[in-house]
């Protein structure tokens, strides 16, 4: 059965949300919206789970995510040709974005002791009596909200985390890719044998803004910046903790002493790879002029030998909200209206559901397309007198998630003041495939952070206990505190901290 185009658009039939194919329009599956109520109820089954899922300590619930891994790693062609039919995604992307969710659902369940298990921490000399206790507990349900354009990386970067913390988890996936969540979160009961640990509700935004208010212990969001607002706002009712992960303006900067074959390479794959809707693809490339020609002539070359589809092998695929189009086509217009030379495609790149290769040459700073997110195929390209410009362009930006440095002597020192979250050096998003590196931005882009140690952290609340293991020498932390006691700890503090700068 094929919808009326626009294709792409999901539409609720009879309380049912209906997912299609960007391009054709063919049915990919139909999932029943949960309503303020079934949220609830999800949250109640996930509650009761919880208790069993963090009973079964770090080991059990490695051997359990492992075993999740395992099938995932098995089935990602199946994965992976879901993900092309349902978000027009090239199946070459969708391994790529399977196979290094693969490896965070792997590191997560490793490393989860590591990070969070109880651990004794050293005692003070002011109080030697007291032995401290740290670890980190799980918050019970975290309630995930997901986007449509890494169904499985993003979604899973919380997922893994909160899971392998010892939450149970509520995942909301984008109306767009309805079924691949579906097709997660049943790959999850088929691997552990329990249905209520990972489940998942759809329907549209009410559904998601349902889950803020379900009573969840913490909200985990990946999706635009003005989402993450009204989530917040939501949250804010019930002092419902949230992390956000919202979108980026993210910059490349090609120093003079780049290898400018890999950077214009990585420029084109970093920008134009899944259509350009990559939260941390490349969005601007400033480049120093005295190497930005040859820099332009090879971007150009590579840019134009992409090849632009439907079907699973091309390099671009569709665009998969009908409603992107209209963006991408207005960011092109206004560029090349304000002066920008369009070196590759322009006006005309945008032929529904696809969006052709484009290459703008020196838009004017206030340009949509360095302001805003386009979330296509199209790279502007800013010559600049020097890298120190190249920086100071980057961060003029109120996004902050990540970015890319090319170049040789500099760019160590430009990644480091770069004002983002991430940066890749000499390389493109290849931060994200570093389980270990944590993922998340500053400013507009959100805040906390998944992945990594700190990505582990976010899904468990530190517990402190300090234990009394022997009589007090001298008591100090009682009414019964005497002179000495005193002169003791003026003797101590002046000893222990008074030694610098007389
Ligand atoms: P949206 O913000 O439109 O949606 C994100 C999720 O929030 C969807 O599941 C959506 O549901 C849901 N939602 C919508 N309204 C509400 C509400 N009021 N309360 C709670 N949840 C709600 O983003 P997109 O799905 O369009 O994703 C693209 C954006 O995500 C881009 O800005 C991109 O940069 C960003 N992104 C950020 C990443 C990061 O890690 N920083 C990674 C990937 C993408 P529904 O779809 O049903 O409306």
């Amino acid at each position: 059965m094929a919808t009326t185009p626009p294709y792409g658009v999901p539409v609720v039939e009879d309380g049912v949300l209906v997912s299609t194919n960007p391009a054709s329009g063919a049915e990919v599956g139909r999932f029943p919206v949960a309503d303020s109520d079934a949220v609830a109820s999800a949250v109640l089954r996930a509650r009761a789970a919880a208790a069993w899922w963090s009973g079964l300590g770090f080991t059990g619930r490695r051997e359990r995510l492992s075993r999740w891994g395992s099938l995932l790693a098995h089935r990602m062609g199946e994965l992976a040709a879901l993900v092309h039919k349902e978000g027009g995604k090239p199946v070459g992307d969708a391994i790529l974005e399977i196979a290094c969710a693969i490896d965070h659902v792997a590191w997560a369940a490793r490393n989860a002791r590591r990070v969070l298990g109880p651990r004794r921490v050293r005692g003070n000399l002011l109080t030697p009596e007291y032995a401290g206790h740290l670890e980190y507990q799980p918050y019970g349900v975290i309630g995930v909200i997901g986007p449509w354009n890494y169904p499985v990386l993003t979604p899973l970067g919380s997922i893994a985390y909160a899971l392998a913390a010892g939450n149970t988890v509520v995942y909301k996936p984008s109306e767009y890719t309805p079924a691949v969540g579906q097709w997660l979160v049943d790959s999850f009961a088929e691997a552990v044998g329990v249905r209520d640990v990972l489940t998942c509700v759809h329907g549209l935004g009410e559904t998601g803004a349902a889950l803020c208010e379900s009573g969840v212990d913490k909200i985990a969001f990946t999706g635009s910046t003005a989402t993450a607002k009204r989530v917040m706002a939501t949250c804010a009712r019930s002092l419902t903790p949230v992390v956000l992960e919202c979108g980026g303006n993210d910059a490349l900067i090609v120093d003079s002493d780049a290898d400018l074959e890999a950077a214009a390479d990585a420029a084109v794959w970093g920008g134009m790879s899944n259509a350009g809707q990559t939260c941390i693809g490349i969005e601007r490339v400033y480049v120093v002029q005295e190497v930005a020609d040859q820099f332009l002539a090879k971007l150009v070359e590579k840019a134009s030998a992409l090849t632009v589809g439907t079907d699973p092998d091309a390099d671009i695929g569709p665009i998969t909200m009908p409603a992107q189009l209209e963006i991408i086509s207005r960011h092109i217009t206004d560029a090349v209206e304000r002066g920008a030379r369009a070196v590759l495609g322009g006006v005309d790149a945008v032929r529904p559901p696809l969006a052709y290769p484009t290459v703008l040459v020196d838009p004017p700073a206030d340009a949509a397309v360095l302001r805003e997110e386009t979330f296509g195929p199209v790279l502007p390209v800013i010559r600049v007198a020097d890298a120190e410009e190249a920086l100071r362009l980057a961060n003029d930006t109120s996004y902050g998630l990540g970015g890319a440095v090319f170049g040789r002597s500099r760019a160590m020192d430009l990644a480091r003041r770069m004002r983002t979250g991430m940066v890749s050096v000499n390389s493109v998003l290849s931060f994200v495939t570093l389980p270990r590196l944590p993922f998340g931005g500053v400013g507009d882009s959100g805040f906390g952070r998944i992945h990594g140690d700190d990505g582990l952290r976010e899904f468990a609340r530190s517990k402190a206990i300090a234990r009394r293991r022997a009589p007090s020498p001298v008591p100090l932390l009682t009414f019964r505190r005497t002179p000495f006691g005193e002169q003791v700890v003026r003797g101590l503090i002046k000893l222990m901290h008074g030694r610098h700068g007389r």
